[in-house]
């Protein structure tokens, strides 16, 4: 059964899917607002057609399990949970195949066990999955041998491929973005209500890893994790929470007219929700304050995160604040921080400090990719496995300085072999990117290096 399902018996509830269009009017002021990163879609009657349709479809997640959420980032948030959030940059209609699936909630379950031993407090898992299929782009378009042609912006929007036809936007792309997210969510929900989260089976994922080549220094923190489960296992301890997780759903809510279509009223409350995933962030490109993004995501109930990047001010970050979170609710806001490892010491510290003796509080969490990203001198989009790690080294020593709280990874990983990041224990070098170069927009870690960095964040927070 689904853990959402039996927590409390207010989740088993319907979304009012009679709820006029008046009663979500509210939710159209954005339209007021400059926008930017949206598409120029070619064919306004199947635009309307597929809005239409997503308007009357059921949501893919509900009012309940986005408010367990907030209370459980309200926990992060106070140093009671750790969240781990992680996936694709861009999912892919294509690698969206139940293999591929499995493996990132595998790669997530396995860092997860590390780090709630680590950190000792529950961790909240989610992915970066079940939605994320739209880009910001910082060009629109893109030239290659004489020929110029729109970027591609996600699988949502047009097609990797380049050629004319597949580049243009297709309204159609909207509706597999729905479909292709509920079949993900389908799995995401039966992998971790149905035996496969298993602790006692993840912690034996984890030895398989520790036993290969070169990880044999990370054998005494997966020796004390194995000892604990054995204590367990002993006094018959054999509770449902070792078997079944919550895992939640995320992605940047770029396309505001798909996430307008996807919002539903709550018949308990009344209040609007995003029904497109349980988290909903702001890009560093679409957080203007004034803007078409920031002023969707001030009318719907999820909690919502915000990028920061290195140029962010004290007073950008307390105007969001005041604009996202008015009430100031434990657990609404997420200031996602990605500084690059270079800046994180100089330009966090102003950041925290400023939110701090503000008075506010939000839950921090770091991503430690988006700084850090390099070309490397055979032309790959990569980063650098130990630049990664740094970041998430000074995010620790910011927090710690300033008496804030870190609360969490925000991660781009993917379960698979892959080669898109320098170094890890494998030593992927510049050559070893051709191996097996996959992603469309950025460089993830593998499985090997994401248990890699979960091993070593957890050696961290252990001390
Ligand atoms: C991303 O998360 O893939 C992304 C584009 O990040 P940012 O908005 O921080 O640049
Ligand atoms: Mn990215």
């Amino acid at each position: 059964m689904n853990s959402f399902l039996h927590d409390s018996p207010a989740r088993a509830h319907a979304f009012d899917l009679s709820a006029s269009s008046h009663e979500l009017d509210a939710l159209g002021s954005w339209r007021d607002r400059p926008r930017v990163q949206q598409p120029t879609w070619p064919d306004a009657e199947s635009l309307g057609q597929v809005f239409s349709s997503l308007r009357s479809s059921p949501p893919l997640v509900f009012a309940g399990e986005v408010d367990v959420l907030r209370h459980r980032l309200a926990a992060a948030a106070r140093g009671e949970a750790f969240l781990l959030q992680g996936g694709d940059c861009a999912e892919t209609f294509a690698e969206s195949g139940a293999n591929q699936i499995r493996n990132k909630i595998r790669t997530i379950l396995q860092m997860a066990a590390v780090l709630t031993y680590g950190a000792s407090v529950p961790v909240v898992k989610m992915g970066r999955m079940a939605g994320q299929f739209a880009k910001p782009r910082s060009a629109d378009t893109e030239t290659r041998d004489g020929v110029t042609l729109p970027t591609y912006r996600g699988d949502a929007v047009n097609g990797f491929e380049f050629t004319e036809a597949s580049r243009l936007p297709d309204p159609e792309r909207l509706w597999r973005m729905y479909t292709t997210s509920a079949q993900t969510l389908n799995l995401m929900r039966a992998f971790t209500s149905g035996g496969f989260a298993d602790l006692r089976e993840v912690h034996a994922w984890n030895q398989g890893f520790i036993a290969g080549p070169g990880y044999d220094r990370y054998e005494e923190l997966a020796r004390q994790i194995d000892k604990a489960i054995r204590f367990m296992s002993a006094i018959g301890a054999d509770f449902e929470a070792l078997k079944v997780v919550e895992f939640y759903s995320s992605h940047e809510a770029l396309l505001l007219d798909y996430e307008e279509a996807l919002s539903r009223i709550d018949s308990r409350t009344g209040e609007i929700y995003g029904c497109s995933g349980h988290f909903l962030w702001i890009g560093e490109r679409t957080r203007q304050l004034d803007g078409a993004h920031v002023e969707f995501m001030s009318r719907i109930r999820n909690p919502i995160g915000v990028k920061l990047g290195p140029e962010a001010s004290v007073e950008d970050a307390l105007r969001l604040i005041d604009k996202l979170d008015p009430e100031r609710e434990p657990g609404r806001l997420t200031f996602v921080t990605r500084m690059g490892a270079g800046r994180i010491r100089e330009r966090l510290p102003r950041l925290v400090e400023g939110v701090r003796d503000a008075g506010a509080q939000v839950t921090w969490v770091t991503d430690p990719m988006h700084g850090n990203t390099i070309t490397s001198s055979n032309g790959y989009k990569t980063r650098r496995f130990e630049d990664i790690l740094d970041e998430v080294v000074g995010f620790f020593e910011v927090h710690r300085a300033a008496g804030t709280v870190p609360g969490g990874l925000h991660m781009e990983l993917t379960g698979d072999d892959v080669t898109e990041v320098l170094g890890g224990t494998g030593e992927i070098d510049e050559a070893g990117l051709a191996r097996r170069y996959e992603t469309l927009v950025d460089p993830r870690l593998n499985h090997q290096q994401s248990l890699e960095l979960a091993f070593l964040v957890a050696e961290m927070l252990g001390k």
